[in-house]
């Protein structure tokens, strides 16, 4: 049986990107007959603005779309623990103090999601008076899972290359976990056989499939669909205010201005974007 996902985060109201998103998580797991779920993505404690969240669910309904909400991340987080107390008795974390600046300061290479960490915290012995994340040694874990693929519906069957990407963080300073941990942890739990997200996520997928490896969990098919630009060429984002009032894209301003939820889903299926929008394979500008 088909399982797909709607993962929205509650940082920002969510834009006609998301709706592509959600409809065509929806349809894929509808064609076949398929379960369709929706996870609220709120680890994020500081981020997190819960009152978006019944907003979410009033967009799904308003777009037609119908599904089954599994537990939050919030709700889970005892789970990241587990994960990463194990994956730390296996040598494969190590503590990082680095700040953000310290981190620019070493002008270290650029990756596709931007600065690469230059594993400055790898073999040193951290303070651990000062608030540290927890950072996954991917030579380290690459050593273990030897050769890995993964399998995209659209892109095929992929070698995991997640070096690009460098040591990223699996818990953050201020979180439980990082996306890449708890995502992963999650699909795997709520029983997602195919992983539907943007383009844009496309180099998280190379770190999700080592991480379901070292962790010993199933391994989904994904599906990485393509992105909503605007005129300029960038993406829609939650960081540029694209789900905001007034920002012409956000769908609760859509729907509590009287627009046709279901007709926009429809067509957005056909591929008809509404003026000033694209859609593209690849992901340009920042997030
Ligand atoms: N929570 C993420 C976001 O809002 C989506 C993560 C995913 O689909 O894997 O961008
Ligand atoms: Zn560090």
């Amino acid at each position: 049986m088909i399982v797909t996902r709607f993962a929205p985060s509650p940082n920002g109201p969510l834009h006609l990107g998301h709706a592509y998103s959600a409809v065509v998580a929806h349809d894929l797991a509808r064609e076949a007959g398929g379960r369709f779920l929706l996870r609220i993505e709120d680890i994020d404690g500081a981020r997190s603005r819960p009152e978006l969240v019944d907003d979410f669910r009033r967009d799904l309904e308003w777009l037609g779309l119908e599904w089954e909400e599994v537990a939050a991340q919030s709700a889970r987080l005892g789970s990241y623990e587990v994960a990463a107390r194990r994956l730390m008795a296996d040598g494969l974390l190590y503590r990082c103090t680095c700040t953000r600046a310290e981190i620019q300061a070493l002008e270290p290479r650029m990756g596709p999601e931007g600065l690469v960490y230059p594993g400055t915290c790898k073999h040193k012995h951290v303070d651990l008076s000062r608030p540290s994340a927890l950072r996954l040694d991917m030579d380290a874990a690459l050593a273990r899972t030897g050769e890995l693929f993964w399998e995209d519906e659209t892109a095929g069957c992929i070698a995991a290359d997640p070096r690009e990407l460098g040591d990223v963080v699996l818990v953050r300073k201020d979180a439980p976990a990082g996306y890449h941990l708890a995502a992963t942890l999650d699909d795997a739990a709520d029983g997602v056989t195919l992983v539907t997200r943007g383009a844009d996520l496309f180099f998280a997928s190379h770190i999700h499939r080592v991480l379901q490896e070292l962790l010993g969990l199933p391994v989904p098919m994904w599906h990485h669909h393509a992105l909503m630009l605007e005129g300029d060429g960038r993406k829609l984002a939650k960081s540029r205010q694209s789900g905001e009032r007034g920002s012409g894209w956000g769908l609760t301003a859509m729907r509590e201005a009287g627009e046709d939820g279901r007709a926009l889903a429809e067509r957005l299926r056909i591929g008809q974007m509404p003026c000033g929008i694209t859609l593209s394979r690849f992901p340009h500008g920042s997030s």
